[in-house]
């Protein structure tokens, strides 16, 4: 998802808000850092009540894929400002496949979710770390705190479990949780992976770069990856995990294929953020980096995942996972 401060932010000055818009959550996040760090929970949106259940695990094969509800809560803003170009009835398709994302009036209620691939032996990888605790820098517009440490630890996984931590990106709702407000490294024993070109895209002052990078850096846990990687495998009854570029939403953005028992499910990241998106690949969010490229990204997924019948396991539609053949979606 991105910051939705930047487009509120009424005395920005015309350009700071280009800054803002262009170069997405981050530099927003920069501009208001110290309001949200003076006053976190009050300037947060109050979390709203869950909808769903705040685990679900689906088996491929070997592995285990736990979808864990961080959080949910309204974003701030109109749902239509959000997705700009999305029509009535792409609106009336999302609402029947995804009625909890629907607030009262025109708001728009994402779920924020990581999840987690067990496999053989209890060893987990997480991929993202949502929108972190009280004080993180998604305090100024997510439902801060989340809950993953309560829900990792319901699920019977230890921070010590995690290997490996994949942020598909450097939003702040996507890496919460991956270091304290300290910059130590919640998960010990884990490399932290993100594509090299979403680091690379950072500027020096960015708080990603700051508040999560530059710790993990110094900790020595941070593996920076370049396109396709394939992380356990290999493919086969065994199953793999593979990092997967999609970019758009950010320059670097990045899915997770889970492949096993001959299924497939793809941990999405943000390459759709709303069931708008899924009914309308088309429609675009109005925070993505590079629209073009986070349709292409999409569409391409989508078309991947229809094709295999892979499962699509989501960041923020409030359903723990969906089927995209399943879904009647409007071309052109
Ligand atoms: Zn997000």
């Amino acid at each position: 998802m991105n910051d939705p401060t930047a487009p509120s932010a009424p005395s920005a000055a015309p350009g700071r808000r280009r800054v803002l818009r262009g170069a997405l959550a981050l530099a927003g996040t920069v501009a208001l850092r110290p309001s949200a760090a003076a006053t976190p929970a009050a300037a947060a949106p109050a979390a709203a009540a869950p909808t769903g259940s705040a685990i679900a695990v689906r088996r491929f094969g070997r592995y285990e894929v736990l979808a864990l509800l961080d959080a949910h809560g309204p974003f701030p803003g109109t749902r239509q400002a959000a997705f700009p170009d999305a029509t009535a009835a792409d609106w009336e398709r999302a609402r029947r496949l995804d009625p909890a994302a629907f607030g009262p009036g025109d708001t728009w209620e994402p779920d924020f979710r990581c999840h987690a691939v067990r496999r053989p032996g209890g060893r987990v990888t997480l991929v993202d770390t949502g929108i972190g605790p009280v004080g993180s820098p998604a305090s100024g517009w997510a439902p801060v705190p989340g809950r993953l440490p309560a829900v990792l630890a319901r699920a019977g996984i230890s921070p010590a479990d995690v290997e490996a931590v994949v942020l598909t990106h450097l939003h702040e709702d996507h890496y919460g949780w991956s270091v304290t407000p300290e910059g130590v490294p919640v998960f010990p024993n884990a490399r932290y992976l993100v594509q090299r070109t979403e680091v690379a895209a950072l500027g020096p002052t960015r708080t990603a770069r700051t508040y999560v990078v530059e710790p993990l850096l110094r900790a020595g846990r941070l593996t920076e990856v370049d396109g396709r990687t394939v992380l356990a495998g290999p493919a086969g009854p065994g199953g793999a995990v593979t990092l997967l570029p999609t970019p758009g939403h950010t320059p670097g953005h990045q899915s997770v294929l889970v492949e096993g028992g001959g299924d497939r499910l793809l941990v999405t990241g943000d390459v759709l953020v709303h069931a708008v998106q899924l009914v309308s690949p088309a429609v675009r969010y109005a925070y993505e980096a590079d629209p073009a490229t986070a349709r292409r990204s999409r569409e391409q997924l989508l078309d991947d995942a229809r094709r295999t019948r892979a499962v699509l396991a989501t960041a923020h539609l409030n359903r723990p996972f969906v089927r995209p053949w399943a879904v009647e979606v409007a071309t052109g």
